[in-house]
């Protein structure tokens, strides 16, 4: 079956809400029209239940089939934006300066709104259907807020689906792997400290600044000297700060910050531990101190091997293909909510367009009809109507 028809007929209108979504980008938990434009909408489809305020300002909606089973599926999609500040020029551009929707959460809260609005018109289903709109999705941890809110419990969702739409993919195509697919994004911070002075006088000081610049190298040697070769891991140094800005003082005190992305428990630990000990060592050697905060983030994102079967078929029946996907060094807040019940991750193609996080990037309204389908395929294939 391609794009369901009716899709295709709402396409105008659900392009009209995504434009909305872009005008009005709000960061992290602050979603507050957002959630209100998702929750007034669930209410004005007829959902069963909408349910603001999971998970600070997470939105969730219930749909009742025909019949019930007792199944019950979750659909998620994210709802923030990011602090950049667009530069696409087009017509539906963010009105809010230095914030844009620049990793197409837009796209995906409108694709799940119509396949919310498809399933309330049809209920064509035995079981039901409990949409999940979160927000903080990049960095704030309001999938794990809404987790621990309890939502999956209390509405008995058995099974959880995502979509992310994907730059570089032709518009509309699918791409998927069961098992780890994103990375674990942990964060450090490392304050090292030595006796700052003249600058003209290096035999009375201990500087921080050499310090640092040989602890940056050495954190490179956790990836190449550490880690088994074949096993995936990324160390990136992405801040380092002194504490003096002037030509002729050595800092006192060093703050270097990073991340580290990995796709298995063994090295995440490992990485942690190497980090500890590198940064101990490299202190000692020049005679400074040093504390290292390493901050677990988002855990693995891993697909459940049964249900990425069942969304690659829901994929193929929308659009007759679906691709493998890479691994994916980048996190995933979705991580929470398959570690929590089993469910699968798909990603959409947004075609030839700038890359997610940049500030030329636009979702791709097109991939709407094909994004909705696959919500409502899944839903249908894995509730048939009795
Ligand atoms: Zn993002
Ligand atoms: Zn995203």
């Amino acid at each position: 079956m391609p794009v369901k028809n009716r899709f295709a007929e709402l396409l105008p209108e659900i392009t009209e809400w995504r434009r909305d979504l872009h005008r009005h980008p709000e960061i992290l938990f602050e979603t507050h029209r957002t959630s209100k434009v998702v929750a007034d909408k669930l209410r004005e489809f007829g959902c069963d239940e909408v349910v603001e305020g999971i998970g600070r300002t997470g939105v969730v909606g219930v749909i009742k089939g025909k019949t019930d089973s007792g199944k019950v599926i979750g659909l998620r999609a994210d709802m923030d934006a990011l602090p950049i500040h667009e530069q696409t020029g087009v017509e539906h551009a963010s009105q809010t300066a230095g914030a844009m929707h620049a990793c197409g959460h837009d796209g995906h809260t409108a694709m799940l709104l119509g396949a919310a609005r498809y399933l309330s018109e049809t209920r064509n289903f035995d079981g039901t259907v409990v949409v999940i709109f979160q927000p903080a999705e990049e960095g704030g941890g309001g999938g794990r807020e809404m987790c621990d809110d309890g939502m999956m419990d209390r509405w008995n969702i058995q099974e959880v689906y995502g979509m992310h739409n994907w730059p570089g993919r032709p518009v509309g195509s699918f791409a998927i792997r069961p098992g780890a697919f994103f990375a674990a994004t942990d964060l450090f911070e490392i304050y090292l400290e030595g006796k700052g002075g003249h600058a003209a006088k290096p035999q009375e000081v201990v500087d921080t600044t050499l310090m640092g610049s040989h602890l940056v190298t050495a954190l490179q040697s956790i990836v190449s000297r550490n880690a088994d070769p074949t096993k995936n891991i990324v160390v990136s140094v992405t801040s380092f700060e002194t504490s003096s800005k002037a030509f002729n003082v050595i800092p006192q005190r060093v703050h270097i910050r990073g991340t580290v992305r990995t796709m298995d428990n063994e090295m995440r630990d490992l990485a942690e531990k190497r980090m500890g000990e590198i940064a101990a060592g490299v202190a000692a050697t020049f005679g400074g101190t040093v504390k290292v905060d390493y901050q677990r983030n988002y855990p693995v994102m891993v697909n459940h091997e049964t249900e990425t079967e069942y969304a690659a078929e829901a994929a193929r029946a929308v659009s007759g293909d679906c691709a493998d996907a890479p691994l994916v060094m980048g996190g995933e807040d979705f991580a929470f909510m398959l570690e929590a019940r089993p469910g699968a991750y798909i990603l959409v193609g947004n075609g030839d367009t700038a890359p997610v996080h940049h500030p030329e990037y636009d979702f791709a309204d097109e991939a709407i009809p094909a994004g909705c389908s696959w919500w409502a395929e899944i839903v249908e294939r894995r509730m048939p109507a009795a």
